[in-house]
């Protein structure tokens, strides 16, 4: 075992705090948006601009929920002492990759997979 467990647990636990934290901030900037911004005074243009605007806040809060819930999977994994070896296919995942990415709980040829398939 070269991962250092206890290591990767506090970056694991600090790293979800963040995205907690992120996910957050963007549902308070949201409720912001609405009391700066009067219904029936904008231009249409402004009001498209103002829907794309929560578009990507809305996905930037999903990709912060999915995050948190791949973090719990690896924190999971190190309870079990599965953490670092593939999901999917058992193999070993490289530490590059765990240091990259330490949610990681697929090897990179199974993660393109999952995303592109
Ligand atoms: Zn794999």
């Amino acid at each position: 075992m070269t991962i250092d467990l206890v290591t990767r647990r506090t970056e694991l636990v600090e790293l979800r705090e963040r995205m907690l934290n992120a996910a957050a901030d963007l549902v308070a900037d949201d409720v912001g948006g609405e009391i700066n911004s009067p219904a029936g005074d904008q231009h249409i243009a402004d009001h498209a601009t103002d829907l794309v605007d929560r578009e990507l806040d809305h996905s930037l809060g999903e990709n912060a929920e999915n995050v948190v819930a791949e973090i719990d999977a690896a924190l999971a994994r190190i309870d079990e002492g599965t953490y670092g070896v593939c999901a999917k296919c058992g193999a070993s995942i490289p530490e590059e990759r765990l240091d990259a990415v330490p949610y990681a709980i697929l090897c990179l040829d199974d993660k393109r997979l999952q995303e592109h398939g």
